[in-house]
């Protein structure tokens, strides 16, 4: 099959979350078994340059009817890890993708509209008909509903697409302007509850809505966000829509790539081991301790990688901080806030713990560092809100590190409590798991796993080991991809 991908962002030249990682490792496994995959992406200033290879033209004059004019672009060609990837770049007074940020932007309505009415512009003139156009997130759920209204009457007509949706919280709410300037310019028809209409605001229109209606095939990011995203507050708004297509709707667990996180050959980690060889992990460990200037001592280390904001639980992320000392462990935290209060209030911590000699904070987004956590801490807590399918508690299973997670979307289908567990053996568990939102509960989870290893070590390296066994690649997801696709090509 031919398949395009079209995303804002792609790991690891566009990284902001999982999304990243998931188009660029759906997209490797695709091509491993044989299907050409192409990606098309905004070429942001501020994006890693350093991570692609002969970048080059390879369309000067793409030019993308906006309003009643058009804004000319070129569209820049390279490969970032053997996947190849279309850069669209505007030249006009918007500046789009010019602003040392991939979001953020009060205009990002207008920013992303652009970028799907151009990736769908150069699909149209470069003559390019792939036999799937594969999209996600808020910021590309204009491209079926223009695929279906507009470019189907320029020789699109056999292009099937799916559409995968990585958060509900962000769906592109806005109002008229981005129907004129993308050329669906028939407010009456837009404007319905069938269609573009937002399902809480009557007067606005909801991209990933848009996304929903008009997609082939819709689909979230676990199987039980897929539950939690029909029949809970988790659908934020969309579950009526999410009812009226459950039949083109499902859950697919994302799949961590191979390539990347693999603690037998990550290149960041300085000792490389596997489940047979765990001790080694040890020494990863060490070297973190080294790195981060914390003591070496026998304790156990507990890390959180995540951005730190309200869907990732970041009242518990605090609590777990100092709860983990409080019971001699250490402590490792490594996110990124874009809203001012969180970050303010983590600097705030970082500076009053920057002399415990048991904890370090590291406010920022690293990507070499987070390897080293991964492969160096003993336990990775997730006590998310809300979590769609969620990367880190996978990663750090790959790596040996226990996952200490709040039951919700993803990390249901992913970690199984040592302790309680009805539908798992022993030697099938892999975690521990609690379900409130309150400290007591993330304290009750997080002790039990303390307690494991403190008291029984032994057991918790089997614990460990078992974790590493699973398979969390994208072997499966691959699978599941292919028949959806396969699926919606016959429609
Ligand atoms: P989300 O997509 O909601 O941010 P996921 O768990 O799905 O969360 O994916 C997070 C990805 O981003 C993981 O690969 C994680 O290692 C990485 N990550 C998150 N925050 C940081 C950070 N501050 N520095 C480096 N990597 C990070």
């Amino acid at each position: 099959m031919y398949i395009v991908q079209i995303a804002s962002e792609c790991a690891p030249v566009i990284k902001a979350g999982g999304l990243g990682d998931v188009v660029y490792g759906l997209s490797r496994e695709l091509e491993n078994r044989g299907h050409c995959v192409e990606i098309i992406l905004p070429m942001y200033d501020c994006m890693r340059y350093d991570h692609i290879w002969g970048l080059h033209d390879a369309y000067r004059d793409l030019w993308v009817p906006w309003y009643g004019g058009a804004i000319h672009c070129s569209v820049f060609c390279g490969w970032v890890h053997g996947r190849l990837c279309f850069f669209i770049q505007p030249h006009s007074g918007d500046n789009f993708f010019n602003r040392g940020n991939y979001y953020g932007a009060p205009d990002d309505h207008m920013r992303f509209a652009f970028f799907s009415k151009a990736a769908l512009e150069f699909l149209s003139v470069s003559n390019k008909r792939p036999d799937i156009i594969h999209c996600h997130d808020w910021q590309t759920g204009l491209i079926p509903v223009m695929l279906f209204e507009i470019y189907k009457w320029h020789g699109m007509w056999n292009q099937r697409i799916c559409y995968t949706i990585h958060n509900f919280r962000h769906q592109g709410v806005t109002g008229a302007d981005v129907l004129w300037a993308t050329g669906l310019n028939n407010d009456a028809y837009y404007y319905h509850y069938d269609r573009l209409q937002d399902n809480n605001h009557p007067g606005a229109i909801n991209f990933m809505k848009g996304g929903i209606v008009y997609s082939n095939f819709v689909n979230t990011v676990s199987p039980h966000h897929a539950w939690e995203a029909r029949f809970s507050d988790v659908g934020c708004g969309l579950n009526p829509t999410l009812d009226v297509h459950h039949y083109k709707f499902g859950g697919v667990l994302n799949g961590v790539d191979n390539d990347i996180w693999n603690p037998q050959t990550d290149r960041y980690i300085p000792h490389h081991y596997d489940k047979d060889t765990f001790e080694i992990k040890a020494k990863n460990k060490k070297d973190l301790r080294d790195r981060l200037l914390l003591r070496d001592i026998d304790k156990p280390l507990i890390a959180y990688i995540g951005r730190l904001d309200a869907q990732k639980g970041v009242h518990l992320v605090h609590h777990a901080l100092y709860y983990s000392l409080n019971r001699g462990a250490q402590f490792v935290l490594l996110g990124s806030a874009t809203n001012p209060e969180i970050n303010n209030w983590f600097w705030h911590e970082k500076h009053h713990l920057n002399n415990n000699p048991d904890c370090h904070l590291e406010i920022g987004f690293n990507e070499e560092l987070s390897h080293s956590i991964y492969a160096g801490a003993d336990i990775i807590v997730v006590p998310s809100n809300y979590e769609p399918c969620g990367l880190t508690q996978m990663i750090g299973l790959r790596y040996g590190t226990v996952p200490v997670v709040r039951g919700v979307g993803g990390l249901v289908n992913t970690v199984f409590d040592w302790d309680y567990n009805e539908e798992h053996l022993p030697e099938e568990r892999n975690g521990f798991v609690f379900f409130q939102t309150d400290n007591h509960a993330v304290e009750s989870a997080l002790g039990r796993a303390l307690d494991l290893w403190y008291q029984n070590p032994r057991v918790f390296r089997q614990l460990a080991i078992q974790g590493m066994e699973y398979d969390y690649s994208w072997n499966h997801p691959g699978d599941k991809y292919i028949s959806i696709y396969d699926y919606i090509r016959d429609k």
